[in-house]
């Protein structure tokens, strides 16, 4: 299949928030591509409705519905659960390329372009965790890949670390926000008023815009509709 999509991955409600916001934000900007979301089975019915009428495809994921190997190895480092559901877009193989979105990235104009790179890299290597922390990358779904990242992800442990390398983000630092560290525009306001910057406020107040707006998408075609 030649189809290609955006990925982003929500494990909770409060990230199919951001979720909803990273497909409204790329309707916006008038994508040509597929928009997908990853959840997992704890995420509510609603949650799920909401994620239906914003995305063109909601894909049920369970880590624990792995490998037995896997999940002997989950039960002992239950920290690996999320890199191994983000792991999971591999295995999206009715799609020829996928640019991955953390759910809590905002993105502020047509980023299509992305799918003109190519996959970070072709094989697990220890060069790959800092490809993880990442909020965007490129990735060609292929189940073989998709083996060796686990086994890799077994071997030498979680992809969360510290170090952020911005493979191939040159250019998209400007044009897609991404909220990384514990606080999230969704967090109660009590911990966002806890030293976030002018800067950082502003996209927050961004962020919630295109939450609360009401770009109902139509299908076929799911175009934005207005400006802010
Ligand atoms: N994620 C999730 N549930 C969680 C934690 C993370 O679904 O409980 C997903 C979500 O797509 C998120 C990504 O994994 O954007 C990476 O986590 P996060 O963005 O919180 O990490 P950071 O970018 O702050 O390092
Ligand atoms: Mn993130």
């Amino acid at each position: 299949m030649s189809g290609e999509a955006f990925v982003t991955l929500a494990t909770t409600d409060s990230y199919c928030m951001g979720a909803t916001v990273v497909a409204r934000s790329l309707r916006r900007h008038g994508t040509t591509r597929g928009i997908v979301v990853m959840v997992t089975p704890n995420v509510s019915q609603q949650s799920r409705l909401a994620l239906e009428s914003v995305f063109d495809e909601v894909i049920m994921v369970d880590v624990m519905d792995s490998e037995d190997r896997l999940h002997l190895a989950l039960l002992g480092r239950p920290e690996l659960g999320i890199t191994f559901t983000k792991i999971h877009c591999w295995t999206l193989t009715q799609y020829s390329k996928c640019v991955f979105l953390d759910a809590d990235t905002l993105v502020l104009c047509n980023v299509d372009e992305l799918f003109e790179r190519d996959e970070l890299s072709a094989a697990p290597d220890p060069g790959w965790p800092d490809c993880f922390n990442s909020g965007v990358f490129v990735l060609r779904p292929s189940l073989h890949t998709h083996t060796g990242l686990m086994d890799h992800a077994l071997q030498h442990g979680s992809f969360d670390g510290n170090a952020r390398l911005h493979v191939q983000t040159d250019k998209l630092e400007a044009t897609i926000v991404h909220f990384l560290g514990p606080v999230k525009p969704w967090s109660s306001s009590s911990q966002r008023d806890d030293g976030s910057s002018h800067a950082t406020e502003q996209f927050a107040t961004l962020w919630w815009k295109e939450y609360l707006s009401h770009t109902t998408p139509s299908t076929p075609g799911k175009q934005p509709s207005q400006d802010w």
